[in-house]
Parts: C-alpha cells; sequence; structure tokens
C-alpha cells in the first residue's frame, strides 16, 4: 500500500495531480473541427496541467480550455503565437521514423524508410518493402496502405525553461526534408540550442490552377543556449546578429 496522507484521502481533491507523461504539454499545429483536421495560423498547447496552460497563455496568448479528449492533456490554449523561442538539448531530442496506425490505435508498419525499426516488432532489421520514390511513398500514405513521417520534437520554453519539457509531433512530409539540416545546426552547436519553432506559410497554386495553403512547422537553429537558461535571454533580433554557432 502506498503511504498516504490522511488529509488528502479526506479532500482527495486537494490532492496535487500526478502525471504519467514525461512531458509537460504539446505543441499542435492543428485541431479537429466536426472531425475534420484543420491547420492552424498560431500554436496550439494542450496540456493536463493547469499551471502549464496559464503560464502558456500568459506568454503567448490565448486562454485555457477544456478540449474533448481522452488523453490526459484535457486544456488547451489557442496561442497567438506562430514563432517560439525554444531550447533543443541535442539533435536525439528531434526523432524520425515512418509510421503507419492500424484500427487498435497501434503502429502496425514503423520503419526508417527501408527496414523495420519497432522495438519489440520480430520483424526488426528486415526490410519493410516500402517503395524508394517520395512520390509512390506519399501516393502509398494516401491509399492508407503505407506509412507517412512520424517526427517528434522534444524542447524546453526559452522564457520559462523550468515549466518543464514539452513536444511537437508532425507527419509533415515537407519538413522531413528539412531534417539533415536541423540535425547538422543541432550538432554543430553541440550542446543544448536555443531554436524558432514556427509555423510557417506554405502557399501555392496546383496544376488545375486551385489556390493552396497550409502551415508547416519549421525549426530555425540560432545559436547556443544560455549556460543559465534562468537568465533572460538575447532577443531574437539581438541573437540573429551574432554568429549563429
Ligand atoms: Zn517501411
Amino acid at each position: 500500500m502506498a503511504r498516504t496522507l490522511r488529509i488528502l484521502d479526506q479532500d482527495p481533491e486537494a490532492r496535487p495531480k500526478v502525471f504519467t507523461s514525461d512531458y509537460v504539454g504539446r505543441f499542435r499545429a492543428g485541431q479537429q473541427i466536426d472531425d475534420l483536421p484543420v491547420s492552424l495560423d498560431a500554436w496550439r498547447v494542450t496540456t493536463g496541467d493547469p499551471d502549464v496552460a496559464a503560464a502558456v497563455a500568459e506568454r503567448f496568448g490565448g486562454s485555457p480550455q477544456e478540449w474533448q479528449t481522452s488523453k490526459e492533456d484535457n486544456l488547451e490554449v489557442l496561442t497567438t503565437a506562430n514563432s517560439v523561442r525554444v531550447i533543443i538539448d541535442n539533435a536525439d531530442a528531434v526523432s524520425f521514423r515512418m509510421a503507419l496506425y492500424g484500427a487498435t490505435g497501434k503502429p502496425i508498419h514503423l520503419c526508417d524508410g527501408v527496414e523495420f525499426v519497432g522495438d519489440d516488432d520480430p520483424r526488426r532489421g528486415q526490410p519493410c518493402g516500402c517503395p524508394a520514390t517520395l512520390v509512390e511513398r506519399k501516393a502509398a500514405e494516401k491509399a492508407g496502405y503505407g506509412p507517412k513521417p512520424d517526427i517528434r520534437v522534444v524542447f524546453r520554453l526559452a522564457d520559462d525553461a523550468a515549466l518543464g519539457k514539452f513536444r511537437m509531433m508532425t507527419g509533415s512530409w515537407s519538413f522531413m526534408k528539412e531534417l539533415e539540416t536541423v540535425w547538422a545546426d543541432l550538432d554543430s552547436v553541440g550542446g543544448p540550442a536555443l531554436c524558432e519553432l514556427r509555423l510557417e506559410l506554405v502557399e501555392f497554386t496546383t496544376k488545375k490552377g486551385v489556390d493552396v495553403s497550409f502551415r508547416k512547422p519549421a525549426i530555425k537553429v540560432v545559436g547556443r543556449a544560455p549556460e543559465n537558461t534562468d537568465a533572460p535571454l538575447l532577443s531574437l533580433s539581438q541573437a540573429g546578429d551574432e554568429p549563429p554557432f
């Protein structure tokens, strides 16, 4: 039996909430409206911790509200910020794999594009059978039988690092194409790096003449994070005048 305070047994609502996740919240580029995914102009942050929600709203705008989810991050803040300053510890904090999820919500195909990589997949290390070109991979994803990028970025807020670790997950193919640059820039810094996490506007006209616009996540590595992350940071424009690494 876990040792408990009888005082809090009498008033369980007063007991501090224990969160099982390693992360205090998630930055999201979209939301579901009437079951349809909608991309957003500014970051949407979800968390289960009212203190984190309040801190995010104070820094980035918006106000905490509840949203429908079966997960523990039941609070969301629709911020007005499309660029936030974050600290990424190293290149390992930006992970990539290709994933296809099955009806049970569990991944049924996890690969690096060439071989299976799932930890408990008996096929781990064997060729996964995905096609070679991005065009064919995207077609397979669209048809529902091929995996898509599963990119995860773990970071702290540069202006409030003590708040804890957040993460951002994306399935963006165009973000995937930029990963090699991001990894190289993070390796050049060689330690915790100050970065801009942005939602970038992408606009183009299709061959059929349809105007398309959406936002995609982007990371710009600015330079080394200050040693004492609780200390005030240079403003971004000042930091931009310095050599990047
Ligand atoms: Zn594969």
